[in-house]
């Protein structure tokens, strides 16, 4: 049973991050559900575009997500 939920988490997974990325969410998800070891990594590897999540912290007056090389947070203005 806890197999089966995992495999549902995976599937939601891979449409998620595929629409994060800007593919087809219900493509991704069924390939998510029916491999999702070769699927979740694939995602990744495919598409870079939106890559730069690693960029980005979280403002501490707002808890909005900024660039790092910001001085002001662009939702509350105050410094970062
Ligand atoms: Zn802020």
């Amino acid at each position: 049973m806890e197999l089966f939920i995992f495999w549902i988490i995976f599937g939601c997974m891979t449409g998620f991050f595929a629409s994060m990325r800007g593919r087809n969410w219900f493509g991704w998800g069924i390939f998510g559900f029916c491999l999702p070891i070769v699927a979740i990594p694939m995602v990744f590897i495919l598409s870079k575009k939106y890559e730069n999540l690693d960029d980005m912290i979280k403002c501490k007056s707002c808890a909005e997500w900024i660039k790092a090389e910001a001085n002001k947070c662009k939702f509350c203005r105050s410094d970062v």
